[in-house]
């Protein structure tokens, strides 16, 4: 078994550039994530990414992908619904993003979730080279750092939270709150999107395990256990280049013409999950249409609702709500060859939506609550010509960065048709400043600073840090 200096472990392998047809394309954004990130680094130190390929029974051999080696883990149907879509996503997920959805407690899920946990941890246990920095990746394997510390107590052992931590008397719900709690805490450092996450856990920690602890460190089993946010971001380099490619320019015009452009395009890009506030920007555009502020034959809106989390039975109702919705709007305001709403329930690669984001002239991101969204930052990068307006939620990570964005209440419907109508008005002039000082964030704050942040933070040693580029 050859091993690795550095072992990150993710739900999911970074295998393709596709959502998946599940929609379960957490970590699957190589060569646009981490994985692209992490390639600068991986150059010059072995690394492997342990993780599910996707699908059920036996894990299929996988061959390199140039310096990164892939250990992928098996799951069974019994596992993917217990661990995957149970305790992951009807449990943590709902939880965790405030509770917009009611979660979900059920006692069977946490034993699978827990056995799950543990084959990650053995698999990366397995391949670290004494000493190697693991670098453990969201709320899918919260337990994995206390498992491996028990398992391998010389590793250097890093976690990070790509979504929202919720605060104390939401998190104090969960059955098992003692044990993930624990998990997490097994890291040397927690990583979070934002300093807010950091000081719920350290709220958390006091009151659940009795412990001293301050925003940026925990001190728990004799140990000091670092925190801090580090925002996760986008390959704007790639995402540039995709933009900038004759076939990608070619197809955004076309994409322009067949909305009909001159018109105004409104687009939306999001995973269909209760989080990301569709349903209330559906009646916020209902509403503009209704009292007259906007009209089919002068605006259109692009709805990409990419199939998610299909089996879980929220994600149906919601997908029953959002169609008879969007049905109902384009019955009611839509005329022959020209809908009120154009509605995609399908993957984009990535290509793809970097000609769509090229065809907005007002890009509408309005989570309810998100960690991050990296389609906020897509957009930014993929608009070389300046223009175009961002409306933001302020209840996205992304908002804490992209201040020059129209930030709005996504559960205030009337202060989001006025944000909508701002957005829509505001001036070129007005726009381009925005847009400059939001893509010049993003370049000084790309994919690689934040993984160059985080490992640096995480190696008191230097050494991982030595190997950066
Ligand atoms: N995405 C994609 N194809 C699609 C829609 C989205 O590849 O049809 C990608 C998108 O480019 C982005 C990611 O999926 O990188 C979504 O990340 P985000 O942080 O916005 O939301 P999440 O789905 O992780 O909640």
């Amino acid at each position: 078994m050859r091993q690795s200096s550095l072992v990150v472990i993710a739900n999911r392998l970074p295998l393709d550039d596709n959502a998946a047809p599940d929609g379960a394309c957490e970590w699957r954004r190589s060569p646009g994530g981490l994985a692209s990130a992490l390639h600068a680094i991986l150059e010059q130190t072995p690394a492997t990414w342990v993780g599910w390929a996707g699908g059920v029974g036996p894990a299929p051999a996988l061959p390199d992908m140039g310096s990164l080696r892939l250990r992928p883990v098996s799951l069974t149907e019994d596992e993917l619904r217990g661990y995957y879509e149970g305790f992951a996503n009807s449990t943590l997920w709902p939880l965790y993003h405030d509770a917009v959805q009611q979660p979900t407690f059920d006692r069977g899920w946490w034993e699978t979730y827990r056995a799950v946990n543990q084959r990650f941890a053995e698999a990366a246990a397995e391949i670290a080279e004494p000493g190697a920095a693991i670098w453990v990746q969201d709320y899918h394997l919260q337990l994995v750092p206390a498992m491996l510390r028990e398992l391998r107590p010389d590793l250097l052992i890093g976690f990070f939270l790509h979504v929202p931590f919720p605060p104390p008397e939401l998190y104090m719900q969960l059955p098992r709150r003692v044990e993930l709690l624990r998990g997490m805490l097994g890291a040397d450092l927690v990583g979070f999107q934002r300093p807010q996450a950091a000081h719920n856990v350290a709220q958390l920690a006091k009151k659940l395990l009795g412990v001293v602890a301050t925003d940026d460190a925990i001190a728990v089993d004799g140990r000091t256990v670092r925190t801090g946010a580090f925002p996760v971001s986008i390959d704007v380099t790639e995402m540039r280049a995709l933009a900038a490619r004759p076939d990608v320019v070619s197809h955004a015009r076309q994409l322009r013409h067949d909305l009909g452009v001159p018109k105004r395009v409104l687009l939306s890009v999001d995973r269909l999950d209760y989080t990301k506030g569709i349903e209330h920007r559906l009646t916020a555009y209902s509403e503009l249409l209704r009292d007259g502020f906007v009209k089919v034959r002068d605006t259109v809106m692009v709805q990409v609702a990419v199939p998610s989390r299909e089996r879980v039975e929220s994600y149906q109702d919601l997908r029953d709500r959002i169609e008879g919705e969007v049905g109902r709007i384009n019955g009611e305001y839509g005329r022959v060859g020209e809908p009120a709403i154009h509605y995609l329930n399908q993957p984009f690669a990535r290509s793809q939506l970097a000609a769509l984001y090229q065809t907005a002239d007002v890009m509408v991101v309005t989570p309810l609550r998100d960690g991050m969204n990296l389609v906020a930052k897509e957009f930014i990068a993929a608009r070389e010509d300046g223009a175009g307006a961002l409306v933001l939620s302020e209840f996205a990570g992304a908002a804490a960065e992209l201040e020059q964005a129209f930030l709005v209440n996504p559960h205030d419907v009337d202060g989001l048709k006025d944000t909508l109508l701002q957005a829509m008005k505001a001036d070129r002039g007005d726009l381009t400043a925005r847009m400059t000082a939001m893509r010049q964030h993003l370049t000084e704050h790309d994919i690689l600073a934040w993984a160059r942040a985080y490992l640096t933070a995480l190696d008191h040693t230097g050494q991982l840090a030595e190997r950066l580029p």
